[in-house]
C-alpha cells in the first residue's frame, strides 16, 4: 500500500498537528487580516516549533535538522500547509527548504558550515535565481542568458534574473549560469553560490504580486554585473546544473504540493464548518446536495493526490529520478488544490473574500502553484512525450481489425 505512512511519519505528523492546532492557527488568528506580521513573532513560532520536536525534519541531524527520511517528512508538510505560518515556523518553507536540500546533495563541507548551518537555523535566508526576463529561461530553461567565465580562480557572473523568491531578504542566492556556452545549456550550466552583499548583485525590485498577505513574500528581479566570486563557490559539479536542478525540484515539487494539500485541507474543514452551520432554503446548506457533491469531490481529489505524491515520494527515495510521477502529482495537485479552495471560498460566501478567515490568503496563494516549479503545460509536455513514447511501434493496423 503506497498510502501507508511509517510509524516515525505518522509521530511527527501528530506532533505537527499538535503543533498547528495548539500554536500556529491560533497566532495567525491574531494577526489575520493585519499582515505582514512581524518577524519576530514568526521566530517565536520557530522556538516553539524547536519544543515541539518538528523543527527542519529533512535535514541531517549534523547540520541543525532532524535526519529523517525524505518519505517521512511528507505529512508534516500537509500539517505545515494548513496556516502560512506553518511552514515558516517548522522551517519547511520555500525556498529555503529546497535550497538547503541542495546544499546537504551538493555543497562541500565548508559551504555546508558557511550556508546550511545558519539556514537551518534562519540566521541567515536564501533565493534561487533561475528564471529570466525577456528572451531568457522561463519555462523553458534552455534560453538561459546567464554567464559564469573563469577569470583566474574567480567566476565572474554576468545576467538578470527575476521572480526570485527571498530576494528582498535573501543572504545569498545560488544563481543557475551558463559555465560552457558552447555546449547544450543542459551539459552547460552550473549552480553558483553568490552572496548578496558582493559588488555587482543589485537586488532591483520586489515585483508586486497577487499572494497571501499574512508572510512578507518576496519576489526579486536582480542584477549580477561582473559580479566575482571564488571559485570554490561552485556548487555541486561543472556543467551538471541542470541536472542538480532537476534533483533539487523533484522533491521540492511534491514537497509543494504537500503543502498546498494542507492549505486546501483546512479550506474544506472551515467551509464544512461553516455549511453546516449556516441555514437557507430550510435546512442548513451542508444538506444541499449541490454542495454535498462538490465536497465529496473536492475530498475525492485530494486523497487521490496524497496517494500520488506519496508513490513519487517512494520511487525518489528509492533513487529514482521519478520525473512523469512528479510530473503528475504537480499538474494534478496544483488544480485539485485550486478547485478546493474557489470551492471553499463559494461555500462561505462573503466570509470567503473576508480575511477574518484564512482562505482568501490562501486562494491568493494557491494561483501560482500550477505556474512555478514548471507551469501545467510544461508538465503535461513531459507526459505526454512518455506516453507517446510507449505507442512505440505499435501501429493501427495492429490494433484494428478492419
Ligand atoms: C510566486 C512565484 C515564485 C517564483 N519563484 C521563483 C524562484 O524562486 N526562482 C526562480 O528562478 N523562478 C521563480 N519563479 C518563476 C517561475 O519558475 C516561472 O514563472 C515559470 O517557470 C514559468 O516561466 P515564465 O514565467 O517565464 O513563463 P513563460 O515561459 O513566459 O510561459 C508563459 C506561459 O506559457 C505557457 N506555456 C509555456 N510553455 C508552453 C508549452 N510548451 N506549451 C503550451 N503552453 C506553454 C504556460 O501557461 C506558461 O505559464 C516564480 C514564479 C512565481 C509566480
Amino acid at each position: 500500500m503506497e498510502y501507508d505512512d511509517s510509524p516515525q511519519a505518522e509521530d511527527l505528523r501528530a506532533r505537527a498537528n499538535s503543533f498547528m492546532e495548539e500554536v500556529v492557527i491560533p497566532t495567525e488568528r491574531e494577526h489575520l487580516g493585519h499582515g505582514p506580521i512581524d518577524p519576530e513573532v514568526v521566530e517565536d513560532l520557530r522556538d516553539q516549533a524547536r519544543e515541539y520536536d518538528v523543527f527542519c525534519p529533512q535535514i541531517g541531524e549534523e547540520y541543525g535538522g532532524m535526519g529523517m527520511d525524505f518519505r517521512d517528512v511528507l505529512p508534516l508538510f500537509e500539517e505545515a500547509g494548513r496556516s502560512v505560518l506553518g511552514a515558516p515556523a517548522m522551517r519547511v518553507d520555500a525556498p529555503d527548504e529546497g535550497n538547503m536540500h541542495t546544499l546537504e546533495m551538493f555543497g562541500t563541507e565548508e559551504q555546508k558550515e558557511e550556508y546550511l548551518k545558519p539556514l537551518v537555523n534562519a540566521e541567515i535566508r536564501s533565493g534561487f535565481s533561475m528564471t529570466e526576463p525577456k528572451q531568457g529561461a522561463g519555462s523553458d530553461p534552455k534560453m538561459m542568458k546567464t554567464t559564469a567565465e573563469k577569470d583566474g580562480d574567480e567566476w565572474v557572473i554576468d545576467g538578470h534574473k527575476w521572480w526570485t523568491t527571498n530576494g528582498g531578504i535573501a543572504d545569498f542566492f545560488i544563481v543557475m549560469a551558463l559555465t560552457d556556452q558552447d555546449a547544450h545549456p543542459y551539459n552547460g550550466a552550473s549552480l553558483i553560490l553568490v552572496d548578496r552583499d558582493v559588488e555587482g548583485v543589485d537586488v532591483v525590485r520586489d515585483i508586486p504580486h497577487m499572494g497571501q498577505s499574512l508572510m512578507d513574500e518576496t519576489h526579486s528581479e536582480v542584477r549580477f554585473d561582473d559580479v566575482r566570486v571564488p571559485e570554490e563557490n561552485l556548487l555541486g559539479t561543472l556543467n551538471e546544473g541542470f541536472t542538480h536542478a532537476q534533483q533539487r525540484l523533484g522533491p521540492a515539487r511534491l514537497t509543494h504540493c504537500m503543502r498546498f494539500t494542507g492549505m486546501a485541507t483546512r479550506s474544506l474543514e472551515i467551509a464544512k464548518a461553516y455549511v453546516s452551520d449556516r441555514e437557507g432554503f430550510g435546512s442548513t446548506l451542508s444538506e444541499k446536495q449541490d454542495l454535498r457533491f462538490s465536497i465529496a469531490e473536492a475530498e475525492t481529489n485530494l486523497h487521490a493526490t496524497r496517494t500520488m505524491v506519496r508513490h513519487a515520494a517512494k520511487q525518489i527515495s528509492e533513487g529514482n529520478e521519478a520525473r512523469i510521477p512528479v510530473s503528475m502529482c504537480k499538474v494534478f495537485a496544483a488544480n485539485a488544490t485550486q478547485e478546493t479552495i474557489d470551492l471553499a471560498v463559494q461555500a462561505c460566501g462573503a466570509n470567503g473574500i473576508g480575511k477574518d478567515l484564512p482562505i482568501a490568503d490562501f486562494y491568493q496563494a494557491v494561483r501560482a502553484f500550477r505556474i512555478v516549479d514548471g507551469a501545467d503545460e510544461v508538465h503535461k509536455r513531459v507526459i505526454a512525450r512518455d506516453a507517446f513514447e510507449e505507442v512505440g511501434d505499435q501501429s493501427m493496423e495492429n490494433l484494428t481489425t478492419f
